[in-house]
């Protein structure tokens, strides 16, 4: 969501209000509700500041407008001819959109503008004006068919707002949880799952699983750092974590620590050897591009097959001795067994 996208869309809802009012005009003239046409001009100017508004950008001060001056047209029309047009229901679609516009001014400025108090004074306002008519009756003479037509038009429209609204206002929830998922499970930088959501997933491997573990390290990263400064070591993180995505397509990748991966293969087929082997060569073979530099990079791998009812740390320990012990035998290799 951004204040461009609020701006166009608030345009397209006020050019259709505005025609609306239009259409509202044209059919109090037909009905003879004279009071009700004059009515419509300040009305029609309403919307008409409203572009200006928009285009200005002050979307807050347009909202405000805006419902005030549906609270008020709903007031006099009401008053004007009695509940059966059903003016009155704008009240139930203008109180939801007060609180999702003050959502969206939220997401895009940081403060929310304040809803319930608009809402209390739109919800005395239909109180009193429908009180006032139920109790005086209305000012002009109820046609029924004219009655049934704008009953059916002004709910058709408050049954479009709530509908659409709503919909809007759930896509935004689910929206927002899934970014929060996102960030709660995948590391910014390498776009792989963390050692938190990995620590998760590994709980739930079974006692007999098959597949593998792989701890994966980069050898010499704080060379690489030192050389090419720290930018230049996150883009050596980032091309190394993509060709692991491409080289283990079924497996769950986590960035376990600054430089080391944590890999798991859940899989009874996949040759885990041949597959850790043909990633290493890869990495050795293809340096990582930086600022018209190639950095050289080789990795050391220590793999656990399967857990064989190993507790998960075990297992994990099982994964790190092994890469320890290709550290300090020359790294660059993958180690399967001691
Ligand atoms: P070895 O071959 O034994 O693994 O040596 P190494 O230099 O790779 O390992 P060491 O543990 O000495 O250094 C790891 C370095 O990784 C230290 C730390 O500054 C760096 N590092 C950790 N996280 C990040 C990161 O997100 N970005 C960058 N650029 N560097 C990081
Ligand atoms: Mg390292
Ligand atoms: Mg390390």
């Amino acid at each position: 969501m951004t204040v461009a996208s609020v701006q166009r869309f608030t345009w397209y809802i006020n050019a259709t209000i505005l025609a609306m009012v239009f259409g509202l005009m044209a059919f109090f003239y037909v009905c003879g509700y004279t009071f009700l046409v004059w009515f419509s001009i300040p009305a029609a100017l309403v919307y008409v500041i409203g572009f200006f508004l928009i285009h200005k950008g002050k979307l807050s001060i347009y909202v405000r407008m805006i419902y005030s001056w549906l609270t008020f047209y709903m007031c006099v029309t009401t008053v004007c001819l009695g509940y059966n047009y059903g003016f009155h229901l704008y009240c139930f679609s203008i109180i939801p959109t007060i609180f999702v516009s003050g959502y969206i001014s939220y997401k895009l400025y940081g403060h929310r503008d304040k809803a319930m108090y608009p809402s209390l004074a739109i919800a005395a306002a239909y109180m009193v004006c429908t009180c006032y008519v139920g109790l005086r009756g209305p000012v002009y003479e109820t046609n029924p068919k004219a009655a049934a037509f704008f009953w059916f038009f002004n709910a058709a429209s408050v049954f479009f707002f709530l509908i659409f609204y709503s919909r809007f206002l759930i896509e935004s929830i689910i929206d927002s949880e899934d970014k929060l998922i996102e960030a709660a499970h995948v590391d910014r930088l390498t776009k792989l799952y963390n050692r938190h959501y990995m620590l998760d997933r590994l709980s739930k491997v079974p006692d007999t699983a098959p597949g593998f573990l792989a701890m994966i390290d980069i050898d010499n990263f704080k060379k690489i750092n030192d050389t090419y400064g720290h930018n230049g070591g996150d883009e050596v993180l980032r091309a190394i974590s993509g060709r692991m995505k491409q080289n283990c397509e079924n497996c769950v990748i986590s960035r376990w620590g600054g430089e080391e991966f944590l890999i798991l293969s859940e899989s009874a087929d996949a040759d885990g050897r041949e597959m850790l082997e043909h990633l290493r060569q890869s990495i050795e073979q293809a340096p990582v591009a930086f600022e018209e530099q190639d950095i050289r990079v080789t990795i050391t791998i220590g793999m656990a097959t399967q857990r064989s009812g190993r507790s998960i740390d075990e297992w994990v320990q099982d994964a790190d001795s092994k890469l320890y012990f290709g550290k300090n035998n020359g790294k660059n290799c993958v180690v399967t067994e001691l």
